[in-house]
């Protein structure tokens, strides 16, 4: 059992399930609604706890109605918020989410008055207490500060950085994180249309994931790159958050000193378990 600490967000996710999606200017009844608690650092989180891990988390609250729904959540599954920064005005990010049941296409309509966990919370927590820590690639000047603080004053504690979404400058993040775990997204945005291809293109000395859906993922370390095939469900039933648990199962591979290989190969097998049920309840490690 490791003691894990992630930076990032928690957002509220409200959505709605339609026929198809509506005209603008119309009004149309939703088949049905569903009301949960998101963001990918908090997600990783919720499947390391279930992986026995003891789980904190630094983020932004706000002390409004909608938050409940979070912190329920989160206590839920054990996750210790003492590091977060509660404020008293403002709104939890929230997500408003249109599924069109006849596409399978997701628009989302998002809305914050939340500010972002700064450095200065960052080194109000006591670091030397954490086996690992992972960040989320956003709020990059700020996140910069961290890593930088984290790699001068604890440079023992390994840590992890999530890169899902390709924002402006974020490779100034890339230096110093023990684990980078690129999507598809990132990749993509960058014009490869593999994995491994792109991960070819990194410094030697980064070790780095790349996930690619139903095609598995990929793994980089000293230049040596592996691939592990998806483990597909009986059923594919939500892939929402299947990287953010890949992601999970990477981390705690690591932590339990297991081969590349395996690790990679557990962490597919993980992110599959999940494809095949809805939400991140009830996953478990299995040997592959
Ligand atoms: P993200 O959630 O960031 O888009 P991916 O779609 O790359 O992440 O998924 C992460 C991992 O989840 C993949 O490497 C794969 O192991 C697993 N996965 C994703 N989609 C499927 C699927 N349709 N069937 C089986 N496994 C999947």
């Amino acid at each position: 059992m490791a003691k894990i600490l992630a930076i990032g967000i928690a957002t509220l996710d409200i959505i709605n399930l339609v026929d198809s999606y509506p005209d603008e200017d119309s009004e149309i009844r939703a088949l049905s609604q569903s009301v949960s608690r998101g963001g990918n650092a908090t997600n990783t989180l919720v499947v390391l706890s279930q992986l026995g891990h003891e789980c904190h988390w630094a983020g932004v609250l706000i002390n409004e109605p909608d938050t409940q729904l979070i912190h329920d959540d989160l206590n839920h599954y054990h996750i210790n918020t003492s590091a977060c920064r509660v404020l008293t005005n403002g709104k939890i990010p929230t997500s408003y989410i249109t599924v069109s049941q006849q596409t399978g296409s997701r628009s989302i309509v998002h809305h914050r008055d939340c500010p972002e966990f700064a450095f200065t919370d960052f080194q109000q927590i006591q670091l030397d207490q954490f086996d690992w820590i992972h960040f989320e690639g956003r709020n990059i000047e700020q996140t910069k500060m961290m890593l930088e603080w984290l790699a001068a004053q604890h440079p023992d504690i390994p840590c992890s950085l999530e890169i899902e979404k390709p924002r402006t400058d974020i490779e100034i993040l890339f230096s110093s994180p023990s684990v980078l775990m690129f999507s598809q997204d990132y990749a993509s945005h960058h014009g490869y249309s593999d994995a491994e291809t792109f991960l070819q293109s990194l410094p030697f000395h980064m070790t780095a994931s790349c996930s690619w859906g139903n095609k598995g993922a990929w793994l980089s370390t000293r230049g040596k790159i592996i691939h592990s095939p998806a483990y597909p469900p009986l059923q594919v039933v939500d892939t929402l958050a299947a990287g953010d648990t890949f992601n999970a199962g990477l981390i705690n591979g690591i932590i339990n000193g297991l081969s590349i290989e395996q690790n990679l190969a557990q962490a597919c097998c993980l992110a599959g378990q999940k494809c095949g049920q809805q939400g991140l309840a009830n996953l478990t490690t299995v040997d592959v």
